[in-house]
């Protein structure tokens, strides 16, 4: 079967330079699903310089033809909802319910982007007599767009949506690994009302796409979302040129269970935040941390349900859980549960290949970990790996969840008022969830505390992101203004 080609996606037009392009690996299969043509710094400088020309007209398009535009968009990403499901879970791994659910919400992102574009007000002050100051907000002009392999479609709209409402045009790179979706994407836009180069592409890996982007002198925002350690070469690149640049990174979040909770409401809500999207999600509830007194019993539950998981083909829509992104990653997993075994954990499930011989499978891991301080409780694993602690008081589950280097989210489940309130204050995340997981209000900001990041996403978080403040002051002509040069 000819596999497809991925290229970039440069002023409307697909374009690809490299004449060696490397596959795109399928983790149900572990075979090659698509080849990619990487874009090599000259390809990437196209790219900006097509987004720098699309600017100068775009930035000057009214808003009403920019709300329609999204909205349009939004259209034609809801009436390409299978295809885009099927072509994201081809790449990585995620079972096709939630990847249609994912290609629905990315439609709702543009919606939501095309609303808030025409609601945000700007500002004017008068507090001199005399005089008028406008405070206009900008936009700053062609944003470089990094995003990870997890959630490509979802992620990267976040940051299109929020870059075009405001006026501004983009060069999007996507992980390599999760390109197919985007491509898609891509050929929407093209055949939508957005000009050519309001929205371009480029594909290939971190250290030679990327790399080429972050550095390139055209870009005047990076907006990142992806691992810790590329967050800070992303910052780094970006403070050469004196660039704003916003980093959603990793986490490691605390998912903690009182015994005042609502038993199966807990239990549901706590296995789905820990391995929804193959557990391979920033937010995850991976370490959970259950109160002693109902310890037996919510485990032995949480155990039999995460067993229960249905691991399998991505494709089939029973499947709950597919398989992780690639062999490394897996193999990465896997150290991570041998030094959980040689470091005093107890293994509760886990581990297996769920009884598939080809593709990246693996059974859901829970660990009782004895101490929050083991590597396998403080470094992002990002998979179906939860780890379990336990806790007596209330003080004790905060000041564990706060004992992280990331601060991304928290979930707390309690009956109690007092104790939900005083986690909301004690705990160092971005976002606390309290009896309800993952669910988000895109006028929200979402972002983190610590190493999960600088800035934050959402109607005002990208406005502030993807514009700059402008003033302008107007006298009426009736200030005094000190008369230099005139004799006394
Ligand atoms: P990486 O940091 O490895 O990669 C993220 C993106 O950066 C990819 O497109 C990657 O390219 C690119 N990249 C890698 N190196 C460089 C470089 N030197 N210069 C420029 N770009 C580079 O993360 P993953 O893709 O593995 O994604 C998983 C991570 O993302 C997890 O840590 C997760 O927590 C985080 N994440 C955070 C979210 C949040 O909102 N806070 C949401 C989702 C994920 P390529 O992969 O093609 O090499």
């Amino acid at each position: 079967m000819q596999l497809p080609h991925v290229t970039s996606f440069i002023g409307g037009l697909s374009i690809a330079r490299g004449d060696d392009p490397m596959p795109v690996i399928g983790p149900a299969a572990g075979e090659p699903v698509a080849m990619l043509h990487q874009a090599d710094a000259g390809e990437v400088g196209l790219a900006v310089a097509s987004a720098r020309d699309a600017w100068q007209n775009w930035r000057n398009v009214s808003v009403a033809a920019r709300q329609t535009m999204l909205r349009r968009l939004a259209d034609m990403i809801e009436a390409n909802l299978d295809i885009l499901a099927e072509l994201e879970t081809r790449t990585m791994g995620l079972p096709i319910r939630q990847t249609r659910m994912m290609a629905d919400r990315a439609a709702g992102i543009y919606r939501f982007f095309a609303e808030f574009a025409g609601q945000h007000p700007e500002e004017m002050y008068r507090q001199e007599r005399g005089y008028t100051t406008l405070v206009a907000r900008e936009p700053v002009g062609v944003v470089g767009l990094i995003s990870p392999w997890n959630a490509p479609l979802l992620l990267s709209s976040m940051k299109i949506a929020g870059a075009l409402a405001f006026g501004n045009t983009c060069v999007l790179k996507p992980s390599e690994q999760t390109p197919l979706s985007l491509q898609r994407l891509m050929e929407l836009i093209t055949a939508s009302d957005i000009p050519p180069g309001v929205v371009n592409m480029v594909n290939g890996t971190g250290p030679v796409t990327g790399k080429a982007l972050i550095e390139h002198a055209g870009i005047d925002v990076i907006s990142f979302t992806g691992g810790t350690a590329t967050g800070r070469t992303v910052m780094a690149a970006a403070a050469q040129r004196l660039r704003p640049v916003a980093t959603e990174l990793g986490g490691k979040s605390a998912n903690i269970v009182f015994a005042d909770a609502d038993f199966e409401r807990a239990l549901d809500g706590t296995l789905f935040a820990a391995f929804a999207n193959n557990g391979e999600a920033c937010l995850a509830g991976s370490r959970i941390l259950i109160q002693r007194s109902i310890a037996d019993r919510f485990l032995a539950a949480f155990i039999d349900r995460t067993k229960a998981i249905r691991v399998g083909d991505p494709m089939n829509p029973a499947t709950e859980m597919g398989p992780v992104i690639s062999a490394a990653h897996k193999a990465r997993i896997l150290a991570y549960l041998d030094q959980a075994q040689h470091s005093g954990c107890k293994v509760l499930t886990g581990g297996g290949d769920a009884g598939q011989a080809k593709g990246f499978y693996l059974d859901p891991i829970a660990v009782l970990a004895p101490s929050n301080r083991l590597p396998v409780c403080q470094d992002e694993i990002f998979g179906p790996f939860v780890t379990v602690t336990l806790f007596d008081t209330e003080d004790e589950a905060f000041a564990i969840a706060n004992d992280s280097p990331f601060g991304l989210a928290s979930y707390l489940w309690t009956g109690n008022l007092g104790t939900a309130m005083r986690g909301m204050r004690a705990i160092r995340a971005g976002t606390t969830w309290v009896n309800t997981p993952l669910l988000r209000d895109l006028r929200a900001g979402f972002g983190g505390f610590g190493d999960s990041g600088v800035g934050r996403e959402s109607g005002r978080g990208s406005l502030q992101m993807f514009t700059q403040e402008k003033a302008t002051i107007i006298g009426d002509g009736t200030g005094f203004i000190p008369r230099m040069g005139v004799s006394a």
